[in-house]
């Protein structure tokens, strides 16, 4: 599931193809759950709209529209922003990939130059200037768009806390130090900071040597400032690694990235510690698979 470092390197990536131009037309699937805004109204609103910027907060994108409308753009699960011409076998999840016979990923790549567009591609976008195209695709459909015309609110977006790479220590911890859950619960809380997944929670305690099971009304401020240093010191690694470093993603553009595969605890249960050699935990934290070593997250 993408987490902020992969939403951010995908609001980076898209963002120049987006902005300043002006929307001559949408296609879309047909009305799902995936549209919070029916595929017809999202067509005759956004036609002939000009695109001034593409903004992130916590896990979710905003195409800002010259007026200030937004249309709020949330890739969910499996969720896929690029530019047509994009082409990789990658641009599918690996799921999908995994669903593929050799025969139909062989002519996947044959087809080459073209970007998938089929019926998980639920919305393109196509500009007045001759642009290439933007298409969001999406095999399992968790992602989300949604209007939101100006100077109106969404809940959505309403209830979410400080951005995570925005949010300051001392905001944290006077939020965080009122609860009674788990830790690790609060980190993925996005009213409390906004972006934080299960992989990058994981790691950040890992890092701060604090235990995903303690209680958040027990940590005190420089445990909670250790935290966030950590948390955002693992996102921003990840965003300058293209969103690769620690999870399995695709670039918007198609391209494989850096791989190089950085994860301390996440998904490693039962390898060694590569600080101590302990073998990695995997408990159940607030229903989330929760990774740690028992001996080097003692706080
Ligand atoms: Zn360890």
């Amino acid at each position: 599931m993408p987490e902020l470092p992969e939403v951010e390197v995908t609001r980076r990536r898209i963002a120049p193809l987006l902005e300043g131009r002006t929307v001559s037309r949408l296609t879309t699937t047909a009305p799902s759950y995936f549209f919070l805004t029916p595929p017809a109204e999202l067509k005759r609103r956004l036609k002939g709209r000009r695109i001034v910027g593409l903004s992130r907060h916590g896990k979710y994108l905003f195409a800002e529209l010259a007026g200030g409308d937004r249309l709020l753009l949330h890739l969910g699960m499996t969720g896929q922003l690029f530019g047509a011409g994009a082409t990789s076998l990658r641009l599918l999840s690996s799921t999908s990939r995994s669903s593929l016979t050799p025969e139909a990923q062989a002519r996947l790549l044959e087809q080459g130059a073209s970007a998938p567009r089929d019926q998980h591609t639920h919305l393109i976008f196509h500009f007045e200037d001759g642009a290439p195209d933007v298409l969001f695709r999406d095999v399992r459909k968790f992602g989300k768009v949604l209007f939101i015309a100006a100077g109106k609110l969404d809940k959505r977006v309403e209830k979410l806390g400080t951005d995570a790479l925005e949010i300051t220590p001392a905001e944290l911890g006077q939020l965080g130090g009122k609860r009674r859950a788990a830790v690790k619960s609060v980190l993925l809380d996005q009213s409390v900071l906004a972006g934080v997944g299960n992989i990058y929670a994981d790691e950040a305690l890992f890092l701060a040597g604090i235990r995903p099971t303690r209680s958040a009304a027990r940590l005190t401020q420089p445990d909670w400032t250790r935290l966030l240093e950590a948390a955002q010191w693992v996102m921003r690694r990840s965003i300058e690694t293209g969103g690769s470093s620690i999870s399995d993603y695709v670039q918007p553009d198609g391209s494989d990235g850096a791989y190089q595969d950085e994860r301390r605890v996440y998904a490693r249960t039962g390898q060694p510690c590569r600080e101590c050699g302990t073998a990695i935990v995997r408990v159940l934290v607030g229903q989330r698979g929760t990774h740690y070593c028992p001996r080097c997250q003692r706080r």
